[in-house]
């Protein structure tokens, strides 16, 4: 091969993570003079994954994703390089007001310490009890960055040590509801919310890192802008067009769907993707951006088969509801609400959308996007999407002071929502790590693995990128062959 001849890679999976990979390693060897052929593998009949936005008359509203903090560098600088920022969307300021269900009512979640001091969801004890997190020991292991899965605290048991039981179940328990689906006393903190166990570790405890951080607030207002959720005009999907827009328009790089992989092996010649139909290769590396649930069915290797299918997903169904505004007793100027377990709702949850972006309701409508599932209870997508509808309604009718039924609703099934950090997912990411020193040119990414949202896609997908780039750099071309 000639230095001239393109190096060819493939990317298995067309969610925001290949998509953004592919992006970027096209621009990398591009910058680097370097050239390269990238051949996208999407098992559906169309990209984007989660990220699909539906336009139904003057309603709008996401199959997954809502939106993104713009806290994440990565995310904007994706977002310019894809020309995008006139189409960037911001949150409406109301929406930083969140809320709890608590005995049934809706309460607003403090967001300072004279709020917090004040908010009835807690008990003058429980209030006690956060005020002693000063006085909690730090932790015996904080330093170990792969701790194995005895010894990798929950993020329930986490809160129970230093804030106090009940502060985990009311606020921890629906916090995690709402970001993972998931339930907190089966995630891993270390993996979750690393940030927590670094301010334990670094600082001794949450209050003590507070006021550390407080002293360097100047410095941490110049760092960067403030996480403020953002979408685009025309929902998340326009992330998507972009980016297969820009691939397909780039002579270097292809797109294929109904494409979906159900081998990868690799020999002397190079790495070979097999898909129901053909043979492709062979490719000089490639990366795997498919959930972990789908990567373990064609990974090479049964190590590495049973580590990455050692990471399990939550089950979720989405109820999204219009109604007309008149019929909506509840002030919906907000956030959305979270649901505390000991509520003992089903539902987990609710955005309350079209007060987040003005523009996703039909005037004189409202949007509210409930959420149902978990891990607590999987079976709730085998009820028909008729009972579904019945299920939020019935349960939101007394917390949002419903009148009517909706008159508009929307059923989607998400069998493999969210990825599951359970205790010890770190050291299996470090033994995942080693394994695949053992199929040099091979990168997992994706939000199976380092952050389940779409800012980590975003910063993975840089950090894959270039170790493609690497690997290029420094291994032998593949032998020559079409794809
Ligand atoms: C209901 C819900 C709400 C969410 N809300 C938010 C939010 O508000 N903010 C946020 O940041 N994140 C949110 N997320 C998470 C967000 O959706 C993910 O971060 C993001 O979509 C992950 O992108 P991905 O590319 O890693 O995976 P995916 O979106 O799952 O894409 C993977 C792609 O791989 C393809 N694929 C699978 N198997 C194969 C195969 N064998 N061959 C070829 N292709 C294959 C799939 O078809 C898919 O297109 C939410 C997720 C859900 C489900």
């Amino acid at each position: 091969m000639t230095e001239s001849e393109a190096r060819r890679i493939a990317v298995i999976g067309g969610g925001v993570a290949g998509l953004a990979t592919a992006r970027h390693i096209v621009d990398g060897a591009r910058a680097a003079r370097r050239r390269v052929s990238v051949t996208v593998f999407e098992k559906n009949d169309a990209p984007g994954g989660h990220l699909r936005t539906i336009r139904d008359g003057d309603w709008q509203l996401e199959w997954g994703p809502n939106g993104f903090l713009d806290n994440e560098p990565a995310t904007l600088r994706l977002v310019e390089r894809l020309d995008l920022n006139g189409a960037l969307l911001r949150s409406s300021d109301a929406a930083r007001k969140r809320f709890l269900l608590s005995g049934g009512r809706l309460q607003e979640l403090p967001s300072s310490p004279p709020a917090f001091i004040k908010t009835g969801l807690l008990s003058p004890l429980a209030k006690l009890r956060v005020a002693c997190e000063f006085l909690v020991r730090k932790r015996a292991g904080l330093d170990d960055p792969n701790p194995a899965p005895e010894a990798d605290e929950t993020i329930y048991d986490f809160g129970v040590r230093r804030l106090g039981r009940e502060f985990a179940e009311v606020f921890l328990d629906p916090m995690v509801k709402g970001v993972f689906g998931g339930d907190a006393r089966e995630l891993s903190l270390a993996a979750a919310f690393p940030r927590m166990v670094e301010l334990e570790r670094d600082h001794g405890g949450l209050f003590k890192a507070l006021i550390a951080i407080s002293k360097q607030k100047k410095k941490a207002a110049d760092a960067g802008p403030s996480g403020t959720l953002h979408s685009f005009r025309g929902g998340m999907a326009a992330l998507i067009d972009a980016l297969v827009g820009s691939l397909d328009g780039d002579d270097d790089a292809e797109v294929r769907t109904s494409a979906p992989v159900t081998g990868l092996t690799r020999d002397d010649a190079g790495w070979t993707v097999t898909t129901d139909d053909a043979s492709h290769g062979p490719f000089d590396a490639v990366v795997d951006a498919s959930p972990a649930h789908e990567a373990a069915g064609h990974a090479p290797g049964p190590e590495l088969r049973e580590l990455i299918g050692g990471i399990d997903y939550s089950p979720m169904a989405v109820v999204t509801l219009g109604f007309a505004s008149d019929d909506v007793g509840h002030d919906v100027d907000g956030f959305g609400h979270l649901i505390p377990t000991r509520e003992g709702h089903r539902l987990l949850g609710a955005l309350w959308t079209s007060s987040i972006f003005s523009d996703r309701a039909a005037g004189g409508h409202v949007l509210i996007r409930a959420m149902a599932g978990g891990p607590r209870d999987p079976h709730i997508l085998d009820l028909d999407d008729d009972a579904l509808v019945a299920l939020a309604v019935a349960e939101l009718t007394p917390v949002l002071d419903l009148r009517s039924m909706p008159v508009r609703s929307w059923v989607i099934r998400h069998p493999h929502a969210i990825a599951q950090y359970r205790p010890g997912h770190l050291r299996r990411l470090k033994d995942l790590d080693q394994a695949l020193a053992a199929w040099p040119g091979l990168v997992l990414t994706g939000s199976s693995y380092r952050g389940i949202s779409v800012n980590y896609c975003a910063k993975e997908a840089e950090i894959a990128a270039a170790r493609i780039l690497d690997h290029l750099a420094s291994a032998p071309a593949a032998a020559e062959g079409g794809v």
